[in-house]
């Protein structure tokens, strides 16, 4: 067994229909594992270890780049060169690869000062972790949005009834803490979970207000999966089969966690100052956006590809929606090099321009619905027309289904192929998640955009009103 895999035999608590499984073993996540294991696997290949890692010289090792401090611009696209490698040998479907989580803790550590005033011990806590998650490899998930028990306002801090993760009790040693979390992508194959509220908190609910790192394997916590949607056979599901990142509930029951893993305890005031820190933020939704990247050219290029292949591509209609998802393609292109020329230095560390940034990632939630429906919209039936097996294409039917599913510029095989690629991609159970994932993985899309119209610097719309309209 490989080292990754390995080291996730610990003891954790993962459950899956009804049983508590060793993830190492269980065929659901075999497909998810393996790639994991081969990107993670990368930093001892010399020939790949420029390209994803640095070589660190104080602790004498290869280390993955999420953890580098860039230091101007050209160190900035290094560290996005490192992140769209992973992406591209995924396409873009493993948005949790730690790459993000390991992007928020590099920016923390390094704005570490800053919360001093706020709490003498964070600094000291974020770099003891920056330090250990780097030397170890440390697969790191981070979970924030509370059970979705009952959202109407006025019953929402009720902490009891809605299983609100909360400090239970505090010793010498440390703290133990009870309640629960969605949604932990990744979290059942992660060695550490960072755990923080996603709802804003004030001083009257600082109860709820802790930052906290919990060990995978921690005594009292399980980890709910959701149904599997790892299938086994790469030919006929051959992203389900590789790229299944399981998602889970976390239920903390009764888990300690030392005061070295504690680094924010009921303080509001530093836990929001965190949520938004400007080097975390703007180091970790630029990964997020490279990877969006990716994909949506991925999206492409099976749109692409099926037009061909059914001969579609000559309607103007059908070139049309094509151009359409080259177009989302080149804008967050833009807004990827937009972010990065227009960076600066906060801390001595060169970070890219967080408006392009949000804007980017905002746009990503229509994005990616849109090219599903393009898919929807180009494939047609046709995503229908697919045998239950590649074996009816040469089974006893096959004289028939030779010459029924093949298509204008491909055989049988090679448009079945394809359109079973776009099914998993977009109408399979995980080809909807993903467009569930893109969606909703950084909060509601309807406050992320709202949110861009509260901080707006609105200036220059009084300035160009200001001849006409003196109200504002
Ligand atoms: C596939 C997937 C993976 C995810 N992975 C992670 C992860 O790894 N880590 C993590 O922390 N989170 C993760 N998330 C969770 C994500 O953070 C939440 O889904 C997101 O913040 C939206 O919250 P919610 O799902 O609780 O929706 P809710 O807040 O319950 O929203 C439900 C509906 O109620 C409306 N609503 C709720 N409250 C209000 C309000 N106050 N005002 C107006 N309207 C309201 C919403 O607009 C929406 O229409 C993941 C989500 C998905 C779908």
């Amino acid at each position: 067994m490989s080292l990754f895999i390995e080291s996730l035999k610990d003891g954790r608590n993962v459950w899956l229909n009804g049983k508590r499984i060793d993830i190492t073993e269980d065929t659901n996540f075999r497909g998810t594992l393996t790639t994991i294991e081969s990107l993670f696997s990368q930093l001892t290949n010399p020939k790949l270890q420029p390209l994803i890692g640095y070589f660190d010289d104080d602790l004498q090792q290869w280390v993955h780049k999420a953890f580098y401090l860039p230091r101007n611009i050209t160190e900035l696209q290094e560290r996005r060169t490192a992140f769209e490698a992973w992406a591209k040998d995924t396409n873009g479907m493993m948005s949790r690869l730690s790459d993000y989580a390991r992007s928020r803790v590099a920016g923390w550590y390094a704005n570490r000062e800053a919360y001093r005033e706020l709490d003498p011990h964070f600094p000291g806590k974020i770099e003891a972790y920056y330090h250990i998650a780097k030397r170890e490899n440390r697969f790191i998930a981070i979970v924030q949005r509370d059970p979705q028990i009952n959202r109407s306002a006025n019953e929402y801090y009720n902490t009891k009834k809605l299983g609100l993760l909360r400090i239970t009790k505090k010793t010498n040693e440390g703290v133990y803490i009870n309640g629960a979390k969605m949604i932990g992508t990744s979290a059942p194959y992660a060695h550490d979970i960072i755990v923080y509220p996603l709802a804003p908190l004030d001083e009257a609910k600082k109860d709820l207000a802790h930052m906290l790192i919990v060990p995978a394997n921690a005594k009292g916590l399980h980890m709910v999966c959701r149904e599997s949607f790892a299938e086994a056979s790469q030919v006929e599901h051959s992203l389900s089969a590789q790229y299944d990142e399981m998602d889970a509930v976390l239920i903390f029951d009764d888990v300690f966690v030392p005061w070295e893993r504690v680094l924010l305890h009921d303080n509001p005031i530093a836990l929001a100052q965190l949520k938004v820190d400007s080097i975390s933020n703007s180091l970790a939704y630029h990964q997020a956006i490279v990877r969006l990247q990716t994909k949506l050219s991925f999206m492409a290029a099976v749109a692409n590809a099926m037009a061909h292949v059914i001969g579609a591509d000559g309607y103007l209609h059908v070139q049309e929606k094509l151009g359409e998802l080259i177009i989302q393609i080149r804008t967050i292109e833009g807004l990827i090099i937009a972010a990065e020329q227009n960076g600066k230095l906060e801390k001595d560390i060169y970070i890219p321009d967080f408006n392009y940034i949000q804007t980017a990632r905002v746009l990503g939630t229509k994005y990616y619905p849109n090219a599903v429906e393009i898919i929807q919209l180009i494939g047609a039936g046709g995503l229908i027309q697919l045998p239950s097996s590649m074996a009816d294409l040469s089974g006893q039917i096959s004289q028939l289904t030779q010459q029924y599913y093949k298509g204008k510029n491909a055989t049988a095989e090679e448009r079945t192929k394809l359109f079973k690629l776009a099914w998993d991609l977009i109408g399979s159970p995980f080809g909807s998640r993903h467009e569930l994932y893109e969606r909703f993985y950084s909060g509601d899309p309807m406050l992320q955009t709202a949110d861009m119209w509260r901080k707006y610097d609105k200036k220059e719309w009084t300035r160009q009103l200001a001849p006409f309209w003196k109200n504002c």
